[in-house]
This record gives structure tokens, sequence and C-alpha cells, in this order.
């Protein structure tokens, strides 16, 4: 008989944040107010659809307010549902805390297949759903502030910020409802790509440390890495792409919704990456092999399992076949609370969704701040940086009596624009968190694996947040 999964994903994310709770020795009143939700908003609106009118469904959760706004994606999503939303939201809760971003969590869905409407259908029904948040006090710079997820890109945060501004004309700050904007209408450089680049920054740490490589298995550094990872969307696009051509790890696996691509020498993101733009499957993309059961390729061997797509794809059905080394969490909820059970125990070595992808949220709040700021980062500083830079270099050159080549010249010049101070504050956001979660792992014996480690590391900061502010 199969075998078959007891809890939703909410009480999935609950039981593992349970673990913490007992280490933590949590009182029942913080840890109570941790396993719901703060609040919950449902709406069904109409919109009127090639002359006929649908009626939609969207949510939006807020997991906690401890500080403000409360910050979390929206995804479209035909399968979309509130329980859902809920885990979702919570883990953006524990996500900010562990990466130190001064948020509350929240997330918010929209049940709908984006590929069944045309672009001027989905600009009516985003900014309609956006209508409804706004209306009833979920989406605000200062309360509310969502960002792009599964099926959401720039494009529809660019409608959320406009819908906003129209209803809000007074509010300076207007950009600051929504981040993930395209750079010019308010978005920040980088932040496209910052959850990708984050899960890269995630691995480059985690194999400075020569102690938990060998731990999970490995030796080395990331070069020559075989990995094997789980959609191609924004998240797993870029995580793969900067792996393989900065890090020169091996992508051998893709797998895709429609099934997946393997070759052992490695397969080149960006060619695969425009061959699903042009024929939206992986089938037929001539440099690897093609096989239509997508979830059996997450069982093949490999050093590295990245899952970059949905939630529960690893569970008490699969969780013993999984051969993976060592499994970076891209996507929120890829394991099941039973399954990461499994996995523990066999020795996987797992980096949590809920460290592992914060790189988005992250930039979310570099974007946020830059808003509110209303200046680009590096604005102020560069050319200052690059005459001072400038006169170094001449000092250099006077004591030694060298001259230094131009190419090292124009490198030591550069002063730091938006991308490079964007980058840099990324890098340091996931290293630090990495070290931090780590010091848990190693110095408190009641704590054995790194999403244990990560949850401590959030639920105590929150708790205390909620005892220095007289939640009750
Ligand atoms: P996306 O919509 O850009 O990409 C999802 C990809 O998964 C698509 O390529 C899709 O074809 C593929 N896919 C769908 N069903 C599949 C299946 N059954 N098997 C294999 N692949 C399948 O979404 P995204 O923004 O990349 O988000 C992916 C995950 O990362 C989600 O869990 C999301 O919550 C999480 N996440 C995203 C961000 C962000 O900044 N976008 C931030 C944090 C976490």
């Amino acid at each position: 008989m199969a075998k078959t999964e007891t809890l939703t994903f909410s009480q999935s994310v609950n039981h593992m944040v349970e673990r913490a709770f007992k280490v933590l020795d949590l009182d029942q009143g913080t840890a109570n107010a941790l396993r719901s939700c703060n609040s919950v908003l449902q709406v069904r609106f109409p919109v009127k659809i090639k002359g006929k009118i649908e009626v939609f469904t969207g949510w939006r959760a807020v997991h906690s307010t401890h500080r403000l706004p409360a910050k979390g994606g929206i995804r479209f999503a035909p399968y979309a549902n509130q329980d859902e939303v809920e885990a979702l939201a919570a883990l953006m809760t524990y996500k900010c805390a562990i990466v130190d971003v001064p948020f509350g969590g929240s997330k918010g869905a929209l049940m709908i297949d984006p590929r069944n409407y045309d672009r001027d259908e989905m600009e009516k029904i985003t900014r309609r759903f956006t209508l409804e948040l706004v209306r009833k006090g979920f989406l605000s710079p200062s309360t509310n502030v969502p960002a792009p997820d599964m099926g959401t890109g720039q494009r529809e945060m660019a409608w959320i910020a406009d819908t906003y501004k129209h209803l809000h004309p007074e509010d300076i700050n207007y950009l600051a409802c929504v981040t993930g904007k395209p750079v010019h209408h308010g978005g920040i450089r980088g932040r496209t790509e910052a959850t990708g680049r984050g899960v890269q920054y995630v691995l480059q740490e985690f194999f400075r440390h020569p102690d938990d490589v060998q731990r999970a298995g490995m030796d080395g550094n990331l070069d020559n890495k075989t990995i094997i990872i789980q959609g191609l969307g924004n998240v797993g696009y870029y995580a793969s792409k900067f792996l393989s051509e900065e890090d020169h790890a091996r992508i051998i696996c893709v797998i895709e919704r429609d099934g997946f691509v393997y070759n052992d020498k490695g397969i080149n993101i960006e060619n695969l990456h425009q061959y699903i733009i042009e024929n939206h499957t992986v089938k037929g993309y001539p440099d690897a092999k093609f096989d239509a059961d997508g979830k059996k390729a997450l069982e093949l061997e490999c050093d590295i399992l990245i899952p970059a797509a949905l939630e529960a794809q690893i569970t008490i059905e699969n969780a013993d076949k999984i051969k993976a080394r060592l499994i970076a969490e891209a996507a929120n909820g890829p394991i099941t609370a039973q399954a990461d059970e499994i996995l523990i125990k066999k020795g996987t070595t797992i980096l949590p969704d809920a460290y592992v992808n914060a790189g988005g949220v992250t930039v979310s709040y570099f974007e946020w701040i830059r808003n509110l700021s209303h200046i680009r980062f590096g604005r102020m500083q560069k050319r200052h940086d690059e005459m001072r830079n400038t006169q170094y270099i001449s000092m250099l050159e006077e004591i030694t009596g060298t001259s230094i080549s131009e190419k090292t010249r124009i490198k030591l010049k550069h002063g730091a624009n938006e991308i490079d101070i964007v980058r840099s504050g990324l890098d340091d956001t996931m290293r630090q968190a990495y070290q931090e979660i780590r010091e848990l792992l190693l110095t408190n014996d009641k704590i054995t694996d790194y999403r244990t480690a990560s949850y401590v590391l959030a639920v105590d900061k929150i708790a205390r947040s909620y005892i220095d502010i007289g939640l009750y």
C-alpha cells in the first residue's frame, strides 16, 4: 500500500518548528502565537474576460507583525490554497528573522493559471486583486509589502505599485508598497536574480567550511560537484546558471514540469533556458537525454540536489530513495516534515528553505530602503571613492617607481555602484546567517541538523522581540 502524508503544508512547517520550541524550552504562549497566522484575508472578485465574468479567489496571510511591514511574495498558481499561503507566511516570519531583515511574515496567492490568459487580461486581474488587498488593509509600504513568487515577476509588481499609487496619490513612499519591481519603475538592480544568487552564496559559504563538507560526505569545493536541479524558473535558472558558470559545478540533470533532461558531462544552463523559452518544454533538448518521469530524477545519484519548484516534492514515498549527500532547499517546503525525519536518519545534510532562499527577501529589503530613501545606492559615494582611489594609485606609483597597468588601474579605481553594493550586502547576509546557524549546530548538543538550528536562531529572536514589545 502506498504511504501517505498525514500533515498539511502548514502542519508540516509547524511540526518542524516544534523541534526548535523544544530546544529553546519556549513558553506555551509564545509557541501558540507562532503556531498560527495573525490574520488571513480571502477575497473573491469578478473580472470580465473575453465578454464573460470570471470569479477569482485569492488570499493574503499575515503570520506575524512583531516587525512591520509584514513581507512576503504573491504567487499565481492554479492549485493555490489557504493552508499553503499560511504555511508560506510562517516561513517568511522565520526567514526574515534568520537573515536579520526587520520584517514580519506574510504571503499571498491567487488561484489562477497565468498560461490561460493574455497580457492584458493578466494586467486587469492583477490590478483588481491589488485593489482588494489595498482596500482591506493588506497592502501598503508600512504594513504589508508583497514581492514576486511562483508565476509572478517584475511585470506584476509594476502593476501592483501603479494601482496602489492611483489609490493613494498622496503617499510619497508609494513605490515601497511592493518589491521586485523593474529597475526603471523603482526596482533595484540585482533583485530579479537575488534568490538564485543567494542559493549560490549559501553553497559557497558551506564549502568554505571543510568540516561541514566532510560531515556531509564530500570534500573539496563546488568545482565539478554534480548537481540536480528541479525547476528552471526564476530561482532555479539563476542558481544553476551562477553555480555552473562561476563555481564550475556540473549540472547533470534539470527537472521541469514535463519531465527531466540528463547529461552526466553537464548541461549548459543558458542553452537549455533558451530552448525552454522557444519550445516551452525540455523535451527534445539536443544535448541531454529526456525522460518524462520527472519525480524519478530526484532519486538519481548526485552530490547536491536543489529543489527549486514546488512544495512536497520529497515525501515519505521517495525520501529513503534520495541519494544526494546535500539538499539545498531553494523552493519553499520541498521536503515534508515526515520526509525530513527519514532523511535526517539516513544522514542526508539539508540546508533549509527558510535560510537558503532568503536572498530574495534580503534584496527586497534593500529595495524597500531605496524606495523610502528615494535615492539609488552608491549615488553619493561612487565618484568620491573613485577620486580617492585614483590618489592612492598615484601615491603607490610614486612610492614604488613603477606604473600600474591600465587593466589593474581600472579595477582599483572603481567606485561601488548599486549592483556592487547589493551583491556585497547579499553575500554578507548569507554568510553571516550561515555562521550563526553553524555556531548553534556545533555548540548546542540538542541540535543535530541545520533546519532546527535555523529555526532556533529565528524563534529566539522573534520570542525576544515579543517579550520586549510586550505582546501579551
Ligand atoms: P517560477 O514560477 O519562476 O518557476 C517555477 C519553475 O518550476 C517553472 O520553471 C516551472 O515550469 C517549474 N515547475 C512547475 N511544476 C514543476 C514540477 N512538477 N516539476 C518540476 N518543475 C516544475 O517560480 P520561482 O519564483 O522560481 O519559485 C520557485 C520556488 O522558490 C517556490 O517554492 C517559491 O516559493 C520559492 N521562492 C521564490 C522566490 C523568488 O524570489 N521568486 C523567493 C523565495 C522562494
